[in-house]
């Protein structure tokens, strides 16, 4: 389960990654058209798909600041290329995408880094700091294709959405844990001094399915507007599913949901700009020698998790207890682990709790949570004791986690408990775990005045049973104080 995602986060397969929230649009990006007449469609342009930035609470310049000090972190953490001509073509191909976004006037800092990973996959990072993997541009069968993936990602910066996540996370209050845990209940500016290194790529990076569809369409407009196939970025992905199919998916999913016809989606919006240009340009020389490049650049082994080598386990779970006060709620915790955020919380917002070696580098610079407890509370009302009321607030957090977890499943569902002599819900989760292998979610919820409070408690399935005592115990210390 990643954290902000502590995900800062990334969430690659945790739960709680991301709450929905109500979506709520502003007017804003002027400029679409901009570009157009220069190209194939000297006419009247199709009524190409508007898209609008979701609400945010942050500013542009908060997008260039958050994403600069996010950025600063990747490079530290991410292997780069190491090769000057990769990064200048990138760059170079990058630019000439950016000049197509639709930036509502802002001028983003835009930078484009080549990291030696062969996972196929690319991220931005908001205001503009744009990392692709070796594995995409060795995926791409040609121009097109990786322009496609650019443009993408690029559009993800246009419509602002790693802040507009971070947006919905703090306003909808309901941040699970990790949100809550790395936001608190603090505003944008205080935002950007609190969240620590492993927290931001993660928020900032964990997008909905609908915020995916967006940056598609987006992307396809951009591709058509530079001149190549706007079909690119859509064959891509459809190649990366056809190849991987009955295996693992390629990273990219996990950091960018696919999103449900997506293929279609794409192909609709080139219908919408008229089709595809006879002339749409879909290779060049450069990018074959380029490939040529990175295919012969030497290999960095990542550690995996589980393998020989690998991060260690965490230590297990001290039998001496630290006792943690929320403003609505105390609990216990074992006293070898460390809450998140460490500063003192003003007002019960979410917070997380994990071993040393609990919190993992997910490989891409998101930190996630593998062994821990997450404790949020999501908007609900109902009184205590109704059932009811506790059930729906319950099944709409799974399927909000369900949402941004594609792989997480109910295990076992619905069973009473009582939690500090409150009426509570156990649920039992599986989910992919940052840790290698599947993990198992624990989910605790119970109704209380100010919402649906929940615990999550998860560890990697084989090392679950040295956790569920300790978590059972954590739990039952547990005393609700209003
Ligand atoms: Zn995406």
């Amino acid at each position: 389960m990643s954290i902000p995602e502590l995900k800062w986060e990334t969430f690659r397969g945790n739960a709680g990654r991301e709450l929905r929230a109500r979506r709520e649009h502003r007017g804003m990006t002027a400029g679409f058209f901009l570009g157009l007449s220069l190209l194939f469609v000297p006419c009247a342009p199709a009524q190409r798909t508007q898209l609008k930035q979701g609400w945010n609470k942050f500013s542009p310049q908060d997008d260039i600041n958050l994403g600069k000090r996010a950025a600063t972190d990747a490079e530290k953490l991410l292997p780069p290329c190491n090769a000057p001509k990769v990064d200048a073509y990138l760059t170079q191909l990058g630019t000439r995408l950016a000049q197509k976004l639709p930036t509502g006037g802002v001028q983003y800092p835009f930078e484009f880094h080549c990291v030696n990973d062969k996972a196929i996959n690319a991220f931005a990072l908001p205001g503009g700091y744009v990392f692709v993997n070796r594995g995409a541009i060795e995926a791409a069968d040609n121009e097109a294709q990786l322009a496609g993936v650019i443009a993408h990602e690029l559009s993800h910066v246009a419509l602002r959405h790693g802040t507009n996540q971070a947006t919905k996370a703090m306003l909808a209050e309901t941040g699970l844990g990790i949100f809550g845990a790395v936001f608190g209940d603090t505003t944008g500016g205080a935002l950007l001094t609190e969240l620590g290194s492993f927290t931001a790529g993660g928020v900032l990076l964990r997008y909905s399915r609908t915020a995916e569809s967006q940056a598609d369409v987006m992307g396809t407009q951009i591709l058509y507007d530079a001149g190549y196939d706007p079909r690119a970025l859509a064959q891509f992905f459809e190649k990366l599913e056809a190849e991987t199919k009955g295996k693992n998916p390629p990273e990219f999913f996990s950091d960018h949901p696919n999103p449900e016809h997506r293929v279609g989606r794409v192909d609709e919006e080139v219908e919408k700009l008229g089709g595809v240009p006879t002339n749409a340009k879909r290779d060049s020389a450069e990018f074959e020698a380029i490939k040529r490049e990175v295919l012969a650049l030497p290999v960095v082994k990542k550690p995996v998790a589980g393998a020989p080598g690998a991060v260690a386990a965490p230590a297990p779970p001290s039998r001496s207890f630290s006792e943690y006060q929320a403003s609505s709620y105390s609990l216990k915790y074992p006293d070898n682990w460390k809450k998140y955020p460490d500063s003192p919380d003003s007002n019960g917002g979410g917070v997380s709790f994990a071993p040393e070696g609990g919190v993992l580098d997910d490989g891409s610079g998101h930190s996630t949570l593998a062994y821990g407890l997450i404790i949020g509370v999501a908007q609900a009302k109902g009184d205590a004791n109704d059932g009811k009321a506790l059930n729906r607030a319950t099944s709409q957090v799974i399927q909000d986690l369900q949402e941004s977890n594609p792989n997480m499943k109910i295990t076992r569902q619905g069973e009473r408990l009582r939690l500090n002599g409150q009426p509570g819900i156990s649920t039992f989760l599986s989910n992919v775990s940052p840790a290698g292998g599947q993990e198992t979610d624990w989910l605790v919820t119970v109704l209380r005045p100010e919402g649906l409070v929940y615990f999550v408690c998860l560890a990697p399935q084989s090392a679950y049973d040295n956790y569920d005592k300790t978590f059972s115990s954590i739990l039952d210390t547990v005393r609700f104080t209003r």
